[in-house]
């Protein structure tokens, strides 16, 4: 989904602009802003791949390591063809942001490569996935830097990056990614966690409002990894799911849209197709406008923007998506009363199951199903209390609020290190 905006998205410039925000309320050294504004490390590759053809095709990649004060740096690895540093070096530092907001030992990173991989076989992902993690190898690692799947990536990414780093070592190591298939050490409830954790929160903003999930009807946007998971979460919780989207489109019907329907039809055809699941062709602009209770934007950053905030028509917007609202959207919707539910809270599911998946990778121990679902609901649910309750308090929006919480403490963390030599 490319950002509904004329001019290219800033996405670090926005990052800075949102840690500018927190840093107002709380009382920060400037040497330690400008440092907390800094990532710490980032590394770009230019690697072959061997394609299908015989041919052989340069690619970029990059992992960017925002700040590991707190813990290892942790976030996941996107292939998309408009990825560049800038955007990886934002990633990284919401990463930071959001493993302290949900108070997990991790630092942040983001990895990206330029790639299509819809346009490419399952043989030359593979090859590009191996040669990418053999190019960041001394830089990963279990106590070091733990990707994870982000967009269009997954498991079976992530089961390549393991085995290749695993090679180079000479020991099985299945700790140095989270996201992993359950045969190769990956944690019951990861796959599903982030759109989970999105429903979690989403669930305690409706009852902040005095309302229920049940019957609110909802737009989401983007059918993936967040999206398509969050489809499923939000209509057993009893909303009403009227529009799903994914890169090409989406459909809606203010009836109800099945996403078990919507994600066949998406297996299928790779699209989703109104006439397939009985509902309408939208555009994803169209489906920001619509008049519904919730609205979750779970694509890519910046489709929320100065151009459309004031047509945004729902009461509430949980981001599943990192960095969805742009500043000036945030303002627009914030006048408008919109409740706005940030990213590096409303997507920490994620990053939250791929930590009990690294403990038990790190205890060669296995967590039930129900021991993963109860701690997750109770440290997102602890997240959301005392955002609102930081919210209420300084009368700041609940990313503001979210900002405060995070940045304050790994300037603590920061603090009580003190800085070497
Ligand atoms: N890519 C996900 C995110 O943006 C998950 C990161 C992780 O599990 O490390 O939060």
């Amino acid at each position: 989904m490319s950002p509904s905006q004329s001019t290219p998205l800033d996405s670090y410039a926005m990052a800075c602009r949102q840690l500018d925000d927190a840093a107002a309320h709380l009382d920060i050294d400037p040497g330690l802003l400008e440092r907390l504004r800094l990532t710490e490390r980032e590394v770009t590759v230019n690697f072959p791949v061997k394609m299908d053809d015989g041919t052989l095709k340069m690619f970029t990649g990059y992992r960017v390591q925002h700040n590991d004060v707190r813990g290892p740096f942790k976030g996941g690895l996107r292939y998309h063809p408009d990825t560049d540093l800038g955007e990886v070096r934002a990633l990284a530092m919401w990463m930071t942001w959001k493993a302290a907001v949900v108070n997990i030992p991790f630092g942040g990173a983001k990895g990206s490569v330029q790639c299509n991989p819809k346009k490419m076989s399952r043989g030359e992902v593979e090859r590009l996935t191996r040669r990418f993690t053999w190019s960041i190898a001394s830089i990963i690692g279990p106590e070091r830097d733990i990707p994870a799947p982000d967009v269009y990536t997954g498991p079976q990414e992530m089961a390549w990056i393991m085995d290749t780093y695993s090679m180079i070592k000479g020991q099985t190591t299945p700790g140095v990614v989270t996201g992993k298939p359950l045969e190769l050490g990956g944690s019951l409830g990861r796959f599903e966690a982030t759109g989970r954790g999105v429903v979690i929160a989403a669930a305690r903003a409706a009852r902040h409002l005095g309302r229920e999930l049940e019957n609110m009807t909802v737009a989401i946007q983007g059918s993936g990894n967040v999206g398509g998971v969050a489809a499923r979460y939000f209509e057993r919780a009893g909303a009403k799911v009227v529009a799903m989207s994914d890169s090409g489109g989406g459909v809606y019907n203010p009836q109800g849209v099945s996403s078990a329907k919507a994600l066949a039809c998406k297996n299928q055809y790779s699209c989703l197709l109104g006439r397939e699941v009985a509902a309408e062709d939208i555009s994803n602009e169209e489906l920001l406008e619509l008049k519904v209770d919730l609205l979750a934007p779970c694509a890519m950053e910046g489709v929320l923007t100065e151009a459309n905030a004031a047509k945004v028509r729902a009461g509430l917007v949980v981001e599943g998506a990192n960095g969805p609202t742009t500043p000036e959207a945030d303002a627009i919707l914030a006048d408008k009363g919109v409740l706005v539910v940030p990213d590096i809270l409303a997507n920490a599911g994620g990053v939250t199951v791929s930590y009990f998946e690294w403990v038990q990778n790190l205890q060669n121990l296995l967590w039930s199903e129900e021991q993963i679902g109860q701690r997750l609901e109770e440290i997102m649910g602890k997240a959301m209390d005392e955002v609102l309750a930081i919210a209420g308090e300084k009368k700041v929006s609940l990313r503001t609020a979210a900002m405060i919480l995070g940045v304050n403490r790994v300037a603590e963390a920061t603090k009580l290190r003190g800085i070497y030599p």
